[in-house]
């Protein structure tokens, strides 16, 4: 037994031409071991491909190459095992309007053939807190609503792997607290996330691993915290015993701001410069100093970091 949930190999995705559009290449040879039980963030800006690996992953985007395995299951080899192992929730609001929360449930899960005495619907439709829409037509439901039915039709199978496409792009402040409850009760009971965002704090706060993807390619993989650290920019932050009105000068590859709260911070790169440099340089600037802090970069300035990188390589 594998210890991923996940397993993708060399996965390429070519979107034949059409007439109005060329051939467009989504994925150019990715590779990712997702592992059980984790919440893993599929990070990237718009069009770097993510949704294109979701939707493969689902089942609803056929690859050009490549291998995939969920829960152990090969793709082209165990199709039912694999799409039985995996809930879906996608990135559009794509909901029959005739259909009422509780009647969409029922049938997907007839579609996945879970029978009747197995199904929970009233148990699903509480967890995401559309109990009392369970006969309402889903024509009258807000966005909101919306999307907790989409995420509830991605439980009816009790799937190990459950991914979330974009869930919070555009969501109100309570509908993203209450998908967050929803997604860190499920992953406690064992279930493994994955989830796409855009936004780098949400990947940094909920996931335990991180692949950015940019241009189809997966360009970092890691733990969140090791992909953090291996950014090597630092700020150091010094509060002047007095007022300065004028920061010091600074060699290149520092850079020095003057913060409204007086303080002084320093950027520099671990790899190029040190503390005691920058330290030197206050001391020299006749400046006193009352207290130190630093700061470490966030996902920002690692994505920022990785992205202009491999545009200088290439
Ligand atoms: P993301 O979800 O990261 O924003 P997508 O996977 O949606 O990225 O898109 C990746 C690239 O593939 C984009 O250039 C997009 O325009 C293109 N693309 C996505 N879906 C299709 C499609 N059905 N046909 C043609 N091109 C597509
Ligand atoms: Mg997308």
């Amino acid at each position: 037994m594998t210890d991923y949930a996940i397993e993708i190999e060399a996965l390429e995705k070519t979107y034949a031409a059409t007439r109005r559009a060329p051939a467009k290449v989504a994925l150019k040879g990715v590779d990712l071991r997702i592992p059980k039980g984790s919440i893993y963030g599929l990070l990237g800006p718009n069009g770097a491909g993510k949704s294109t690996l979701i939707n493969i992953l689902a089942g609803l985007v056929v690859k050009t190459g490549g291998k995939v395995r969920i829960w152990g299951f090969d793709q082209d080899v165990n199709p039912r095992q694999s799409r039985a192992s995996i809930g879906v929730m996608p990135q559009e609001l794509n909901l029959d309007p005739f259909f009422t929360p509780a009647g969409a449930l029922e049938v997907q899960a007839g579609l996945y053939g879970v029978p009747k005495s197995q199904r929970r619907t009233h148990e699903i439709l509480e967890m995401v807190g559309l109990e009392d829409k369970a006969e309402a037509y889903a024509r009258n439901l807000s966005g909101g609503m919306r999307r907790r039915l989409l995420l509830a039709k991605a439980l009816v199978h009790n799937p190990q792997v459950l991914v979330l496409d974009e869930p919070t792009a555009g969501v109100d402040i309570e509908l993203r607290q209450m998908l967050w409850e929803n997604v860190r009760a499920l992953n406690a009971r064992g279930v493994t996330i994955i989830l796409t965002t855009h936004y780098l704090e949400e990947a940094e706060e909920m996931c335990d691993e991180i692949a950015i993807i940019d241009e189809g390619r997966v360009i970092a993989q890691d733990r969140t915290e090791t992909l953090v650290a291996r950014m090597d920019a630092k700020t150091l932050v010094i509060q002047p015993e007095a007022p300065v009105t004028t920061p010091p000068p600074v060699p290149e590859g520092v850079t020095v701001d003057l913060r409204a709260d007086g303080a002084l911070a320093f950027g520099y790169r671990r790899a190029q410069t040190s503390a005691d440099v920058i330290l030197g340089l206050v001391h020299e600037a006749g400046i006193r100093i009352r207290d130190v802090a630093t700061e470490e970069a966030d996902l920002e300035d690692v994505f920022v970091s990785l992205t202009s990188k491999r545009d200088t390589a290439a």
